[in-house]
């Protein structure tokens, strides 16, 4: 792979150049170090989306740039809103695949004020191949992995949409001020890319979104866990766990088999002691799967050990898959259980329910439905 082209030798996008390999080819090309500022502005600050509309860069250096990299920007094939201002975005890829992100805004609070925090929930891979028993994304299967461009221009492109609703003048940080890797695919199945998107969304050049309002949610991969944790920056980690027991994470997640809990468990005590960040669990309430006595006993046992904060998350039903989301009442013991116990625990207020907010349904209803979604693509 060279700074212009890719392993396959076709043109790089853009938008997963970092600052030095920047200024290596603007040097090459025999332009001044400032350009180097200006181009990763247009990329990363001013959400560019086109070569053309970087207009103080000099037509030679347009064209330069036009010649050896490519520049493609996702397309918005759908958009769902839901009541409570949560947004879905279905975005259609160079290639025609579907991926998803969606925007949450920060619940308003008692006093009725809003804070102005959105976080973005970003997409790793096109589909996925960890399968686990209750997820639309893996119900699919996997495709491919995302580029690095890919995955930073899903929070660009939802700058550009925003802006594109009358916004008067881009304001110099994004509207997700928040982003999670928690949308369809297992982000450190994808590490390099993953580790590129990170650098540009973090990066003083790129995004200048904090690391510590940058989650990586992983299902277990337990290695690359331990690779996170030798990088410099305070990434966030969170654990989906969603069964506190080999035995019940084997039916339902099928990578515990590979890197069974202790293994898992041990790798987030080495992601703490490098990082000396809480971490945080991820724990879907299935009903009759994982809501029972010994997983509270186990749960809070994994939690002390860990420090962590549980999050619970009451399961939102995906078409195809028969698994049910429990009662109120079964949400509300699981909760004082584990609190009983010690757990900092909190349920998940859900955003988006009138939606397919779970991570994977909007395309896996598209993909079902090609001509519906090209129409509502077009209305979009
Ligand atoms: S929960 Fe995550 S790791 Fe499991 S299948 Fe879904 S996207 Fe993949």
């Amino acid at each position: 792979m060279s700074e212009t082209s890719d392993r396959a030798g076709k043109p790089r996008e853009l938008r997963s150049i970092n600052a030095d390999e920047a200024e290596r080819f603007l040097t090459e090309w025999g332009h001044k170090s400032y350009r180097t500022t200006q181009l990763l502005g247009w990329l990363y600050k001013k959400r560019a989306g086109s070569i053309a509309e970087m207009s103080d860069l000099p037509l030679e250096l347009r064209d330069q740039l036009s010649g050896a990299f490519s520049l493609l920007p996702l397309e918005l094939a759908r958009e769902q809103r839901s009541r409570d201002g949560t947004v879905k975005f279905l975005w259609r890829l160079a290639d025609g695949e579907l991926i998803e992100s969606v925007l949450i805004p920060a619940s308003i609070g008692r006093d009725g004020s809003q804070s102005d925090r959105h976080t973005l929930c970003v997409s790793s891979q096109v589909g996925c191949a960890y399968g686990c028993k209750f997820c639309a994304s893996g119900l699919m299967g996997y495709k491919r992995n995302l580029d690095a461009y890919e995955i930073v221009d899903q929070v660009l492109a939802v700058e550009r949409w925003h802006l594109a609703k009358g916004v008067e003048s881009p304001k110099p940080e994004p509207l997700a001020n928040n982003i999670v890797m928690m949308g369809m695919g297992e982000p450190l199945a994808n590490y390099a890319n993953l580790i590129r998107a990170l650098e540009i969304f973090n990066a003083p050049w790129g995004m200048n979104i904090g690391a510590r309002k940058i989650t990586v949610s992983t299902s277990g991969l337990a290695p690359q866990i331990r690779r996170l944790a030798e990088t410099p920056q305070q990434y966030h980690l969170a654990i989906s766990l969603h069964g506190a027991t080999d035995e019940v994470r084997d039916k339902i997640m099928p990578i515990n088999r590979k890197y069974p809990l202790e293994e898992l468990i041990s790798a987030c005590e080495a992601y703490q002691q490098a990082k000396g960040r809480m971490i945080w669990v991820e724990y879907i309430l299935i009903d009759g799967v994982n809501t029972g006595p010994e997983q509270v006993e186990a749960l809070s046992g994994l939690a002390k050990r860990l420090q962590c904060k549980v999050n619970l998350i009451p399961y939102n039903p995906v078409d195809g898959i028969d698994l049910q989301r429990p009662s109120d009442e079964t949400v509300g013991r699981f909760r004082d259980a584990l609190h009983h116990k010690g757990v900092r625990v909190t349920v998940r207020i859900e955003k988006g329910t009138d939606i397919d907010a779970a991570c994977g349904q909007l395309r896996l209803k598209s993909e079902k439905k090609p001509a519906e979604t090209q129409a509502l693509g077009q209305a979009g």
